[in-house]
């Protein structure tokens, strides 16, 4: 029989133990769930979490899959016990509608300057001129991978002018796209709202610093919902203070929770969310783990595969 590990926290097993049993009777009825003690030996799929009870794989001799419940696998990629099968990111409709509504409505907020307004003062009764319409409004997406797609495609339902930016040449409705390096110095001219929803790598960090920060345009603003390592922080309170960049919404940091004496907390038109761009919805993220282990046990492609070489 099949065995399917458990082997995220037990915090949110309460979340994931209904949706989990369900999808399991649906869609691989002969598959068994184990939670608890078991015989690494005997396992064959794993729903996972780094903040999970393994630790290290080195006696799962039979795992087909690693179906991490999270969309971001940096820290699965920073333990040196590294799993020896294929590890799939998390990329269930839920994840994907819940950072598209993030980030949605933040860049509703930037586009509308609610901040600003939001801090006048009583009887304070001035606006510049009329902010742009939606169709004069550039939004760039830094990642145009499984989150930057969804939300640059909801983006551009609204009217906004998208753009994205990605590793690999893409073509996406709805968005111009741009690729690589030059790719990059490229986006950075073309919008207003810069929405970054990239893994963190070697490659991603620290790519909002100074320099580029100078190549958005003056009053560019920046919602990151994708690593904390993206931002060289310095950079960015800087620029803020300069009033280079008019605001920030940042959902991610390199230490997390964000700690108490942070320069972010006191920088001037900041706004700070923990964490909660897209939490993982225990009742899609089962039927998307389930669909996984179906394709594993009919000989199909994976989904969301992580790559271990380019780091995501
Ligand atoms: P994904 O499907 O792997 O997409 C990543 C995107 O980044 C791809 O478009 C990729 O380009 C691009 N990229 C990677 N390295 C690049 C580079 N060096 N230059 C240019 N583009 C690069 O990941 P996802 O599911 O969309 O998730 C993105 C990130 O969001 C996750 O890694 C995670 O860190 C973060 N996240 C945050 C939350 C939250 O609550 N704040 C929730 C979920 C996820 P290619 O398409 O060419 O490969």
């Amino acid at each position: 029989m099949t065995k399917i590990l458990w082997a995220a926290s037990d915090e949110v097993w309460s979340k994931f133990e209904a949706p989990l049993r369900r999808e399991i009777a649906a869609q691989m009825p002969e598959a068994e769930l184990v939670v608890g003690p078991h015989d690494p030996a005997e396992i064959e799929y794993m729903v996972y979490a780094p903040n999970g009870p393994v630790k290290s794989f080195d006696d799962y001799t039979r795992l087909k899959l690693v179906q991490n419940i999270w969309a971001g696998v940096d820290l699965i990629l920073a333990n040196p016990d590294k799993p020896n099968c294929p590890v799939a990111r998390m990329a269930d409709t839920g994840m994907a509608e819940g950072m598209s509504d993030y980030v949605l409505g933040h860049v509703l907020r930037h586009h509308l300057q609610t901040d600003y307004f939001a801090s006048m003062s009583p009887g304070e009764w001035f606006h510049d001129d009329p902010p742009p319409l939606a169709r004069d409004r550039k939004v760039a997406i830094l990642g145009l991978g499984n989150l930057g797609i969804y939300c640059g495609q909801r983006i551009a339902s609204q009217g906004f002018e998208v753009h994205g930016w990605s590793r690999s040449e893409k073509h996406v409705e709805g968005i111009k796209t741009y690729a690589g390096d030059q790719g990059f110095l490229d986006i950075l001219g073309k919008a207003e709202i810069f929405v970054l929803l990239l893994p963190n790598t070697p490659q991603t960090q620290n790519i909002i610093n100074a320099d580029t920060l100078a190549r958005m345009p003056k009053g560019a603003s920046i919602i990151n919902a994708g690593r904390g390592d993206a931002i060289v922080d310095a950079d960015l309170i800087s620029a803020l203070t300069s009033g280079h960049i008019s605001q920030a919404t940042l959902d991610v940091f390199r230490q997390e929770p964000l700690p108490k004496d942070d320069p972010y907390w006191t920088t001037p038109n900041v706004l700070i969310t923990p964490h909660v761009a897209a939490e993982t919805r225990a009742s899609t993220a089962c039927i998307f783990a389930l669909q996984n282990f179906v394709r594993g046990e009919k000989g199909e492609p994976f989904l969301a595969l992580v790559d271990m070489e380019k780091g995501y």
